[in-house]
C-alpha cells in the first residue's frame, strides 16, 4: 500500500452527486473544492434539450454529448454554483456509459460486454470515482492530503457506520504511466492499493436529517429531479422506475437498448436487475430487486 510521504496540508473536497443532500453540504460546509462527476452517454435519447444548458456543460466537459442522468440534475448543478458563489468543478470519464458496458475501453478485464448491477456497480467506480480521483491526483495530491466530505445524513447511521474508519474506496488501483519504449512498450503501468483520501461526514455529525435538507433546498428555489442519480439506475426500486417513466419516458430506451445489446452478445438474458428486464418492470408491473448495498452515487 502506498501512503502519503509527508503531507503539507489537508485539502478539503466536497463530492457533489447532483442530489439534494450533497448540494446542501456544498452550501453549508464550504471546502477547498467541490467536484461533480457527470455520467456521459452517447445515446440519442440522452442528449440535452436545452441548448443553453448544453453550452454550459460543454464549456466544462468539451467531449460531452449526453448523459445517463436527467437533464434537471445538470441544470440544478449549474444553478447551485450560481447560488453558492463557489466554483463546482465538473469531471467525467473519457468513456460513456455505453462504452463501458459494451467493453469498449482499455480497462483490463473489461473488454467484454457486461451490465453493472446491485453487486457489481462498476459504473460508479469508472464513471464517477475514477474521474474524481484523477482530478484530485493531478491537482490536489501534489499539494497535500485529501479529506473528502461524504453526504450521509444523521438519519443514515448505518451508512456512516459502514464507511467510517475504513471505506475500501479510499484506496484505489490506477494507471499512472504508459511506457513508450522497452519491454512494456504501449502498456499501462498500474499502481496498486494507493491510499488517496480520507473521508468525513459533516452532515451526520451536525445532526442534519432528510427533512432539514428538503427545507434548506426548498429555500434555494432550485428544482431537483424527483428521482436522483442516473435516470434508470439499477438501484432504483420498481415504483421509482415506473415513476421515472412517467417523468422521463424517452430515456428508458437507452437502458433497454443496453440490456438488449449485452443479452444479444452473450446469447442469453443479461439484465441490470437479477431477475427482470427493465421492460418487465416498466410495463408488466413486476417488482425488481435493487441489490444488496446502497448506491454510493446518491444523494
Ligand atoms: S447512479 Fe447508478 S447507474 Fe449511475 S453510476 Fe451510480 S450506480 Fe451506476
Amino acid at each position: 500500500m502506498v501512503k502519503f510521504s509527508s503531507p503539507e496540508s489537508i485539502i478539503t473536497v466536497n463530492s457533489c452527486s447532483g442530489g439534494k443532500t450533497s448540494s446542501c453540504m456544498y452550501l453549508d460546509f464550504p471546502t477547498d473544492e467541490t467536484i461533480f462527476a457527470v455520467v456521459l452517454s452517447n445515446h440519442k435519447v440522452n442528449r440535452l434539450k436545452d441548448k443553453g444548458v448544453l453550452r454550459e456543460v460543454q464549456n466544462r466537459i468539451p467531449w460531452f454529448e449526453g448523459t445517463m442522468e436527467v437533464e434537471q440534475t445538470l441544470t440544478a448543478m449549474l444553478e447551485l454554483e450560481q447560488l453558492g458563489g463557489r466554483k463546482i468543478t465538473w469531471v467525467a470519464s473519457d468513456w460513456t456509459y455505453e462504452d463501458l458496458v459494451m467493453g469498449q475501453t482499455n480497462i483490463p478485464g473489461k473488454q467484454m460486454p457486461a451490465l453493472p448491477n446491485g453487486v457489481q456497480r462498476f459504473c460508479t467506480q469508472w464513471l464517477k470515482l475514477y474521474p474524481i480521483f484523477y482530478h484530485c491526483y493531478n491537482f490536489w495530491l501534489p499539494r497535500g492530503q485529501i479529506l473528502m466530505n461524504i453526504g450521509f445524513r444523521f438519519d443514515e447511521p448505518k451508512r456512516v457506520k459502514k464507511y467510517d474508519g475504513g471505506c475500501k474506496l479510499n484506496r484505489i488501483t490506477f494507471a499512472d504511466k504508459c511506457d513508450i519504449t522497452g519491454r512494456f512498450k504501449g502498456k499501462h503501468r498500474w499502481v496498486k492499493d494507493f491510499w488517496w483520501r480520507d473521508i468525513q461526514f459533516p452532515m451526520y455529525y451536525a445532526g442534519i436529517k432528510k427533512a432539514d435538507v428538503n427545507k434548506r433546498i426548498a429555500e434555494t428555489g432550485i428544482i431537483y429531479p424527483e428521482i436522483s442519480n442516473c435516470a434508470y439506475c439499477f438501484f432504483h426500486k420498481a415504483e421509482e422506475h415506473r415513476r421515472q417513466y412517467e417523468l422521463n419516458p424517452e430515456q428508458a430506451e437507452a437502458w433497454i437498448d443496453l440490456e438488449d445489446k449485452v443479452s444479444f452478445y452473450h446469447g442469453k438474458d443479461i439484465t441490470f436487475d437479477k431477475r427482470y428486464r427493465l421492460e418487465e418492470v416498466l410495463f408488466k408491473g413486476v417488482n425488481n430487486n435493487p441489490g444488496v448495498s446502497g448506491c454510493m452515487c446518491t444523494d
